[in-house]
């Protein structure tokens, strides 16, 4: 069933073709942090110490107030480009290499939807970046990820999710992928 990822002051989003998240990692990268912190700072939601990132198939079947919206790296090097809307500082919509057109990534709590958020993280993903270690000790039954080791690398791609979710697979799209849209924004923010 098709779905709705909008910012928080509803001026702008998507409607995507799966409102069923393929996969749900709790992240605690200093890039997640950098980019909801810098958000938070200009009015958006508070960001939380181990955000809950939401994927869902790429397949956007119509975009809202793409004028409100702007695409934004933390650095010219930066691997995600992220969508927030000009007005309430919600990000949108996550776009970064490894996801390969197939997925894009949302933060829980800091956009609006009616997606089905009713699915459970599949790992905690960059602990070694957390500033509140404390949380590490709340998570339970999932796999820990501390630094992306070899080893480490090796458990989160078995994770069946994680693989059915960033590995390129031929599906029918509906739409177009977060990716054409940023390609079609006028440019891309470097926030530095
Ligand atoms: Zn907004
Ligand atoms: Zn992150």
């Amino acid at each position: 069933m098709s779905a709705n990822i909008t910012c928080h002051c509803g001026v702008c989003g998507f409607e995507i073709n799966d409102g069923k998240p393929c996969l749900s990692l709790l992240c605690g990268c200093t890039d997640c942090r950098h980019a909801l912190e810098w958000c938070s700072l200009q009015g958006g939601a508070e960001p939380s110490s181990l955000p809950e990132l939401i994927y869902v198939k790429s397949d956007i079947l119509s975009v809202k107030g793409k004028e409100f919206m702007h695409a934004f790296k933390l650095r010219s090097t930066g691997r995600s480009t992220r969508i927030y809307c000009e007005k309430c500082f919600s990000i949108i919509g996550v776009d970064h290499k490894s996801y390969r057109d197939n997925v894009f990534m949302f933060f829980k709590y800091h956009c609006s939807t009616n997606c089905d958020l009713s699915i459970e993280p599949s790992a905690a993903i960059y602990l070694n970046d957390l500033q509140d270690a404390s949380q590490i000790s709340k998570l339970e039954n999932i796999p820990l990820i501390f630094s992306f080791s070899e080893i480490e690398t090796r458990e989160f791609r078995e994770i069946k999710r994680v693989s059915n979710s960033f590995n390129e697979i031929n599906r029918p799209r509906y739409g177009q992928t977060l990716k054409s849209v940023i390609h079609s924004m006028s440019k891309i923010e470097i926030l530095n």
